[in-house]
């Protein structure tokens, strides 16, 4: 059945018709009907917890919920499937998806010392689902990619050359405006001091995350804080806003902060990064539970994610990959696998082994959205579980980095190290002041094995001089 074009265009008119933005009241031309928005959250959602993890305690999960799950009923749209979730990163940050969808870091959670601070920042992401910022700033391309689930893409484990960020992760990597970030500020102080939490606790998640960034930008010349911490209007306007809009809260009506039950949830919990889950040790990748060891080119940028442990040359234009080959019973079902993938084509190569482990090596060719990628595969048996290695460049880049390829492939061996195996993550433990002191003093008293400098942001304390109040609960930092 053909239908006529002004017929069809009418229809087109609807589905983009305007609708009223739920937080300002203005009619805005909407391009993405909610059902669509969530949809597209919740597959972004489902992605960020493979692909960041999160944190394993449900105690911990459900706390977040429920005060998040609060916080939105009483926003402008309720009835949205409000998720929150903290996930498993050390790096301070916060970030919303479309249709509700909404994450923290753990490391977000350490450096706050209040349910109120806790309620302003989920109140800001909050914000920016009510109104609708991710949603009026995506392009219509963008949106018909993600929905679909982001086209075709001959070979996925070899997308990586262009950055790691696919499909529902590119959401995590909007840049809001200064004004939808001023707004989302505002949104997120209503809700907070809409269940009697003391605004001005806001501020001072902005001085933490100020102090956070001075002392990254000290160290390594950047700042490391995207998303929530983009501060793009900027800290000190920020926090002049918070003072602003507090001092028209009526006396006495916005004084819940609880401190010490936000604190107690913080116990146990793990602080920077878990070397169980693989650590880097000068380009050398070791994983204690997996009990293997990867060295890396000297000067790549490395990365561990939870489903790949990556190295990429300087210029980017060379990548090695580690995976786990799931369901594989050998590394030769896993290389059997690997080439039936349409548009992947074996070269010379076969059995062998690495450092004594059973092995297949074969080098390859591929076509992929970059073009054609050359490079080097294996997979390694060890412990129970099979290792795809991928190495690979641009075609006519190969050649030159086969060398270094070979060595790195090469390297992939079993640890026996003690100090590597038994190697114990960093957790918070709070601790209650039994007399005035300062923080100097209670670094000597209560050792944390981080440096006290560090202590004295996590714990909002001005320096090492400052002295504390008996009664006190603060974070110590210890490895058990
Ligand atoms: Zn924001």
């Amino acid at each position: 059945m053909r239908v006529s074009w002004k017929a069809r265009s009418c229809v087109l008119l609807l589905a983009a018709g305007c609708a009223t933005n739920p937080v300002t009241g203005r009619r805005q031309l909407s391009l993405v009907p909610e059902s669509q928005e969530i949809q597209m959250g919740q597959q972004a959602a489902v992605q960020v917890s493979r692909e960041i993890g999160l944190v394993p305690d449900s105690s911990l999960q459900r706390y977040v919920q429920g005060l998040g799950g609060t916080l939105a009923a009483a926003s402008e749209r309720p009835a949205l499937p409000w998720t929150f979730r903290v996930v498993d990163d050390p790096t301070p940050n916060a970030f919303a998806l479309p249709g509700g969808y909404i994450f923290l870091t753990r490391g977000m959670l350490a450096l706050m010392n209040s349910e109120a601070e806790l309620a302003t920042v989920l109140g800001h992401e909050i914000g920016h689902v009510t109104a609708k910022h991710q949603v009026t700033m995506m392009s219509r391309a963008q949106l018909a990619q993600i929905g679909l689930g982001l086209g075709s893409v001959l070979v996925p484990e070899l997308q990586n050359f262009g950055g790691l960020a696919s499909g529902g992760l590119q959401l995590l990597f909007l840049r809001y405006s200064r004004d939808a970030e001023r707004q989302a500020d505002a949104l997120g102080f209503k809700y907070a001091v809409g269940q009697r939490y003391e605004p001005r606790e806001m501020a001072r998640v902005f001085q933490s995350l100020q102090r956070v960034g001075e002392t990254e930008r000290s160290r390594s010349g950047r700042s490391p804080l995207p998303g929530y911490l983009a501060s793009h209007p900027g800290e000190p306007e920020r926090i002049a806003a918070v003072e602003r809009r507090a001092a028209e809260v009526p006396a006495g009506t916005a004084t819940r902060v609880e401190r010490a039950a936000y604190l107690q949830r913080l116990s146990g919990m793990v602080y920077g990064e878990n070397p169980r889950q693989g650590y880097f040790q000068q380009g050398v990748f070791l994983h204690p539970d997996l009990r293997f060891s990867v060295v890396f080119p000297a000067q790549w940028r490395t990365q561990n994610l939870p489903q790949a442990v990556t190295g990429s040359s300087a210029r980017q234009d060379a990548i090695v990959q580690l995976t786990l080959a799931e369901q594989a019973a050998s590394a030769e079902a896993a290389a059997r696998r690997f080439f039936s993938q349409q548009g992947v084509q074996a070269g010379q190569g076969g059995r062998t082994t690495v450092n004594g482990l059973p092995a297949t090596v074969v080098y390859f060719q591929a076509r992929t959205q970059q073009g054609v990628i050359a490079g080097i595969a294996q997979w390694v048996e060890h412990g129970g579980r099979v290792y795809q290695l991928l190495a690979f460049a641009p075609g006519q880049l190969f050649r030159q980095y086969e060398g270094l390829f070979r060595q790195t492939l090469g390297s992939f061996s079993p640890v026996s190290d003690p100090a590597v195996l038994n190697i114990r993550p960093n957790r918070i433990r709070v601790v209650r002041l039994p007399q005035a002191m300062t923080l100097a003093d209670f670094h000597r008293r209560y050792p944390s094995t981080i440096p006290v400098e560090e202590l004295a942001i996590i714990n909002q304390v001005a320096g090492p001089a400052t002295t504390i109040p008996a009664g006190t609960m603060l974070k110590q930092v210890v490895r058990e």
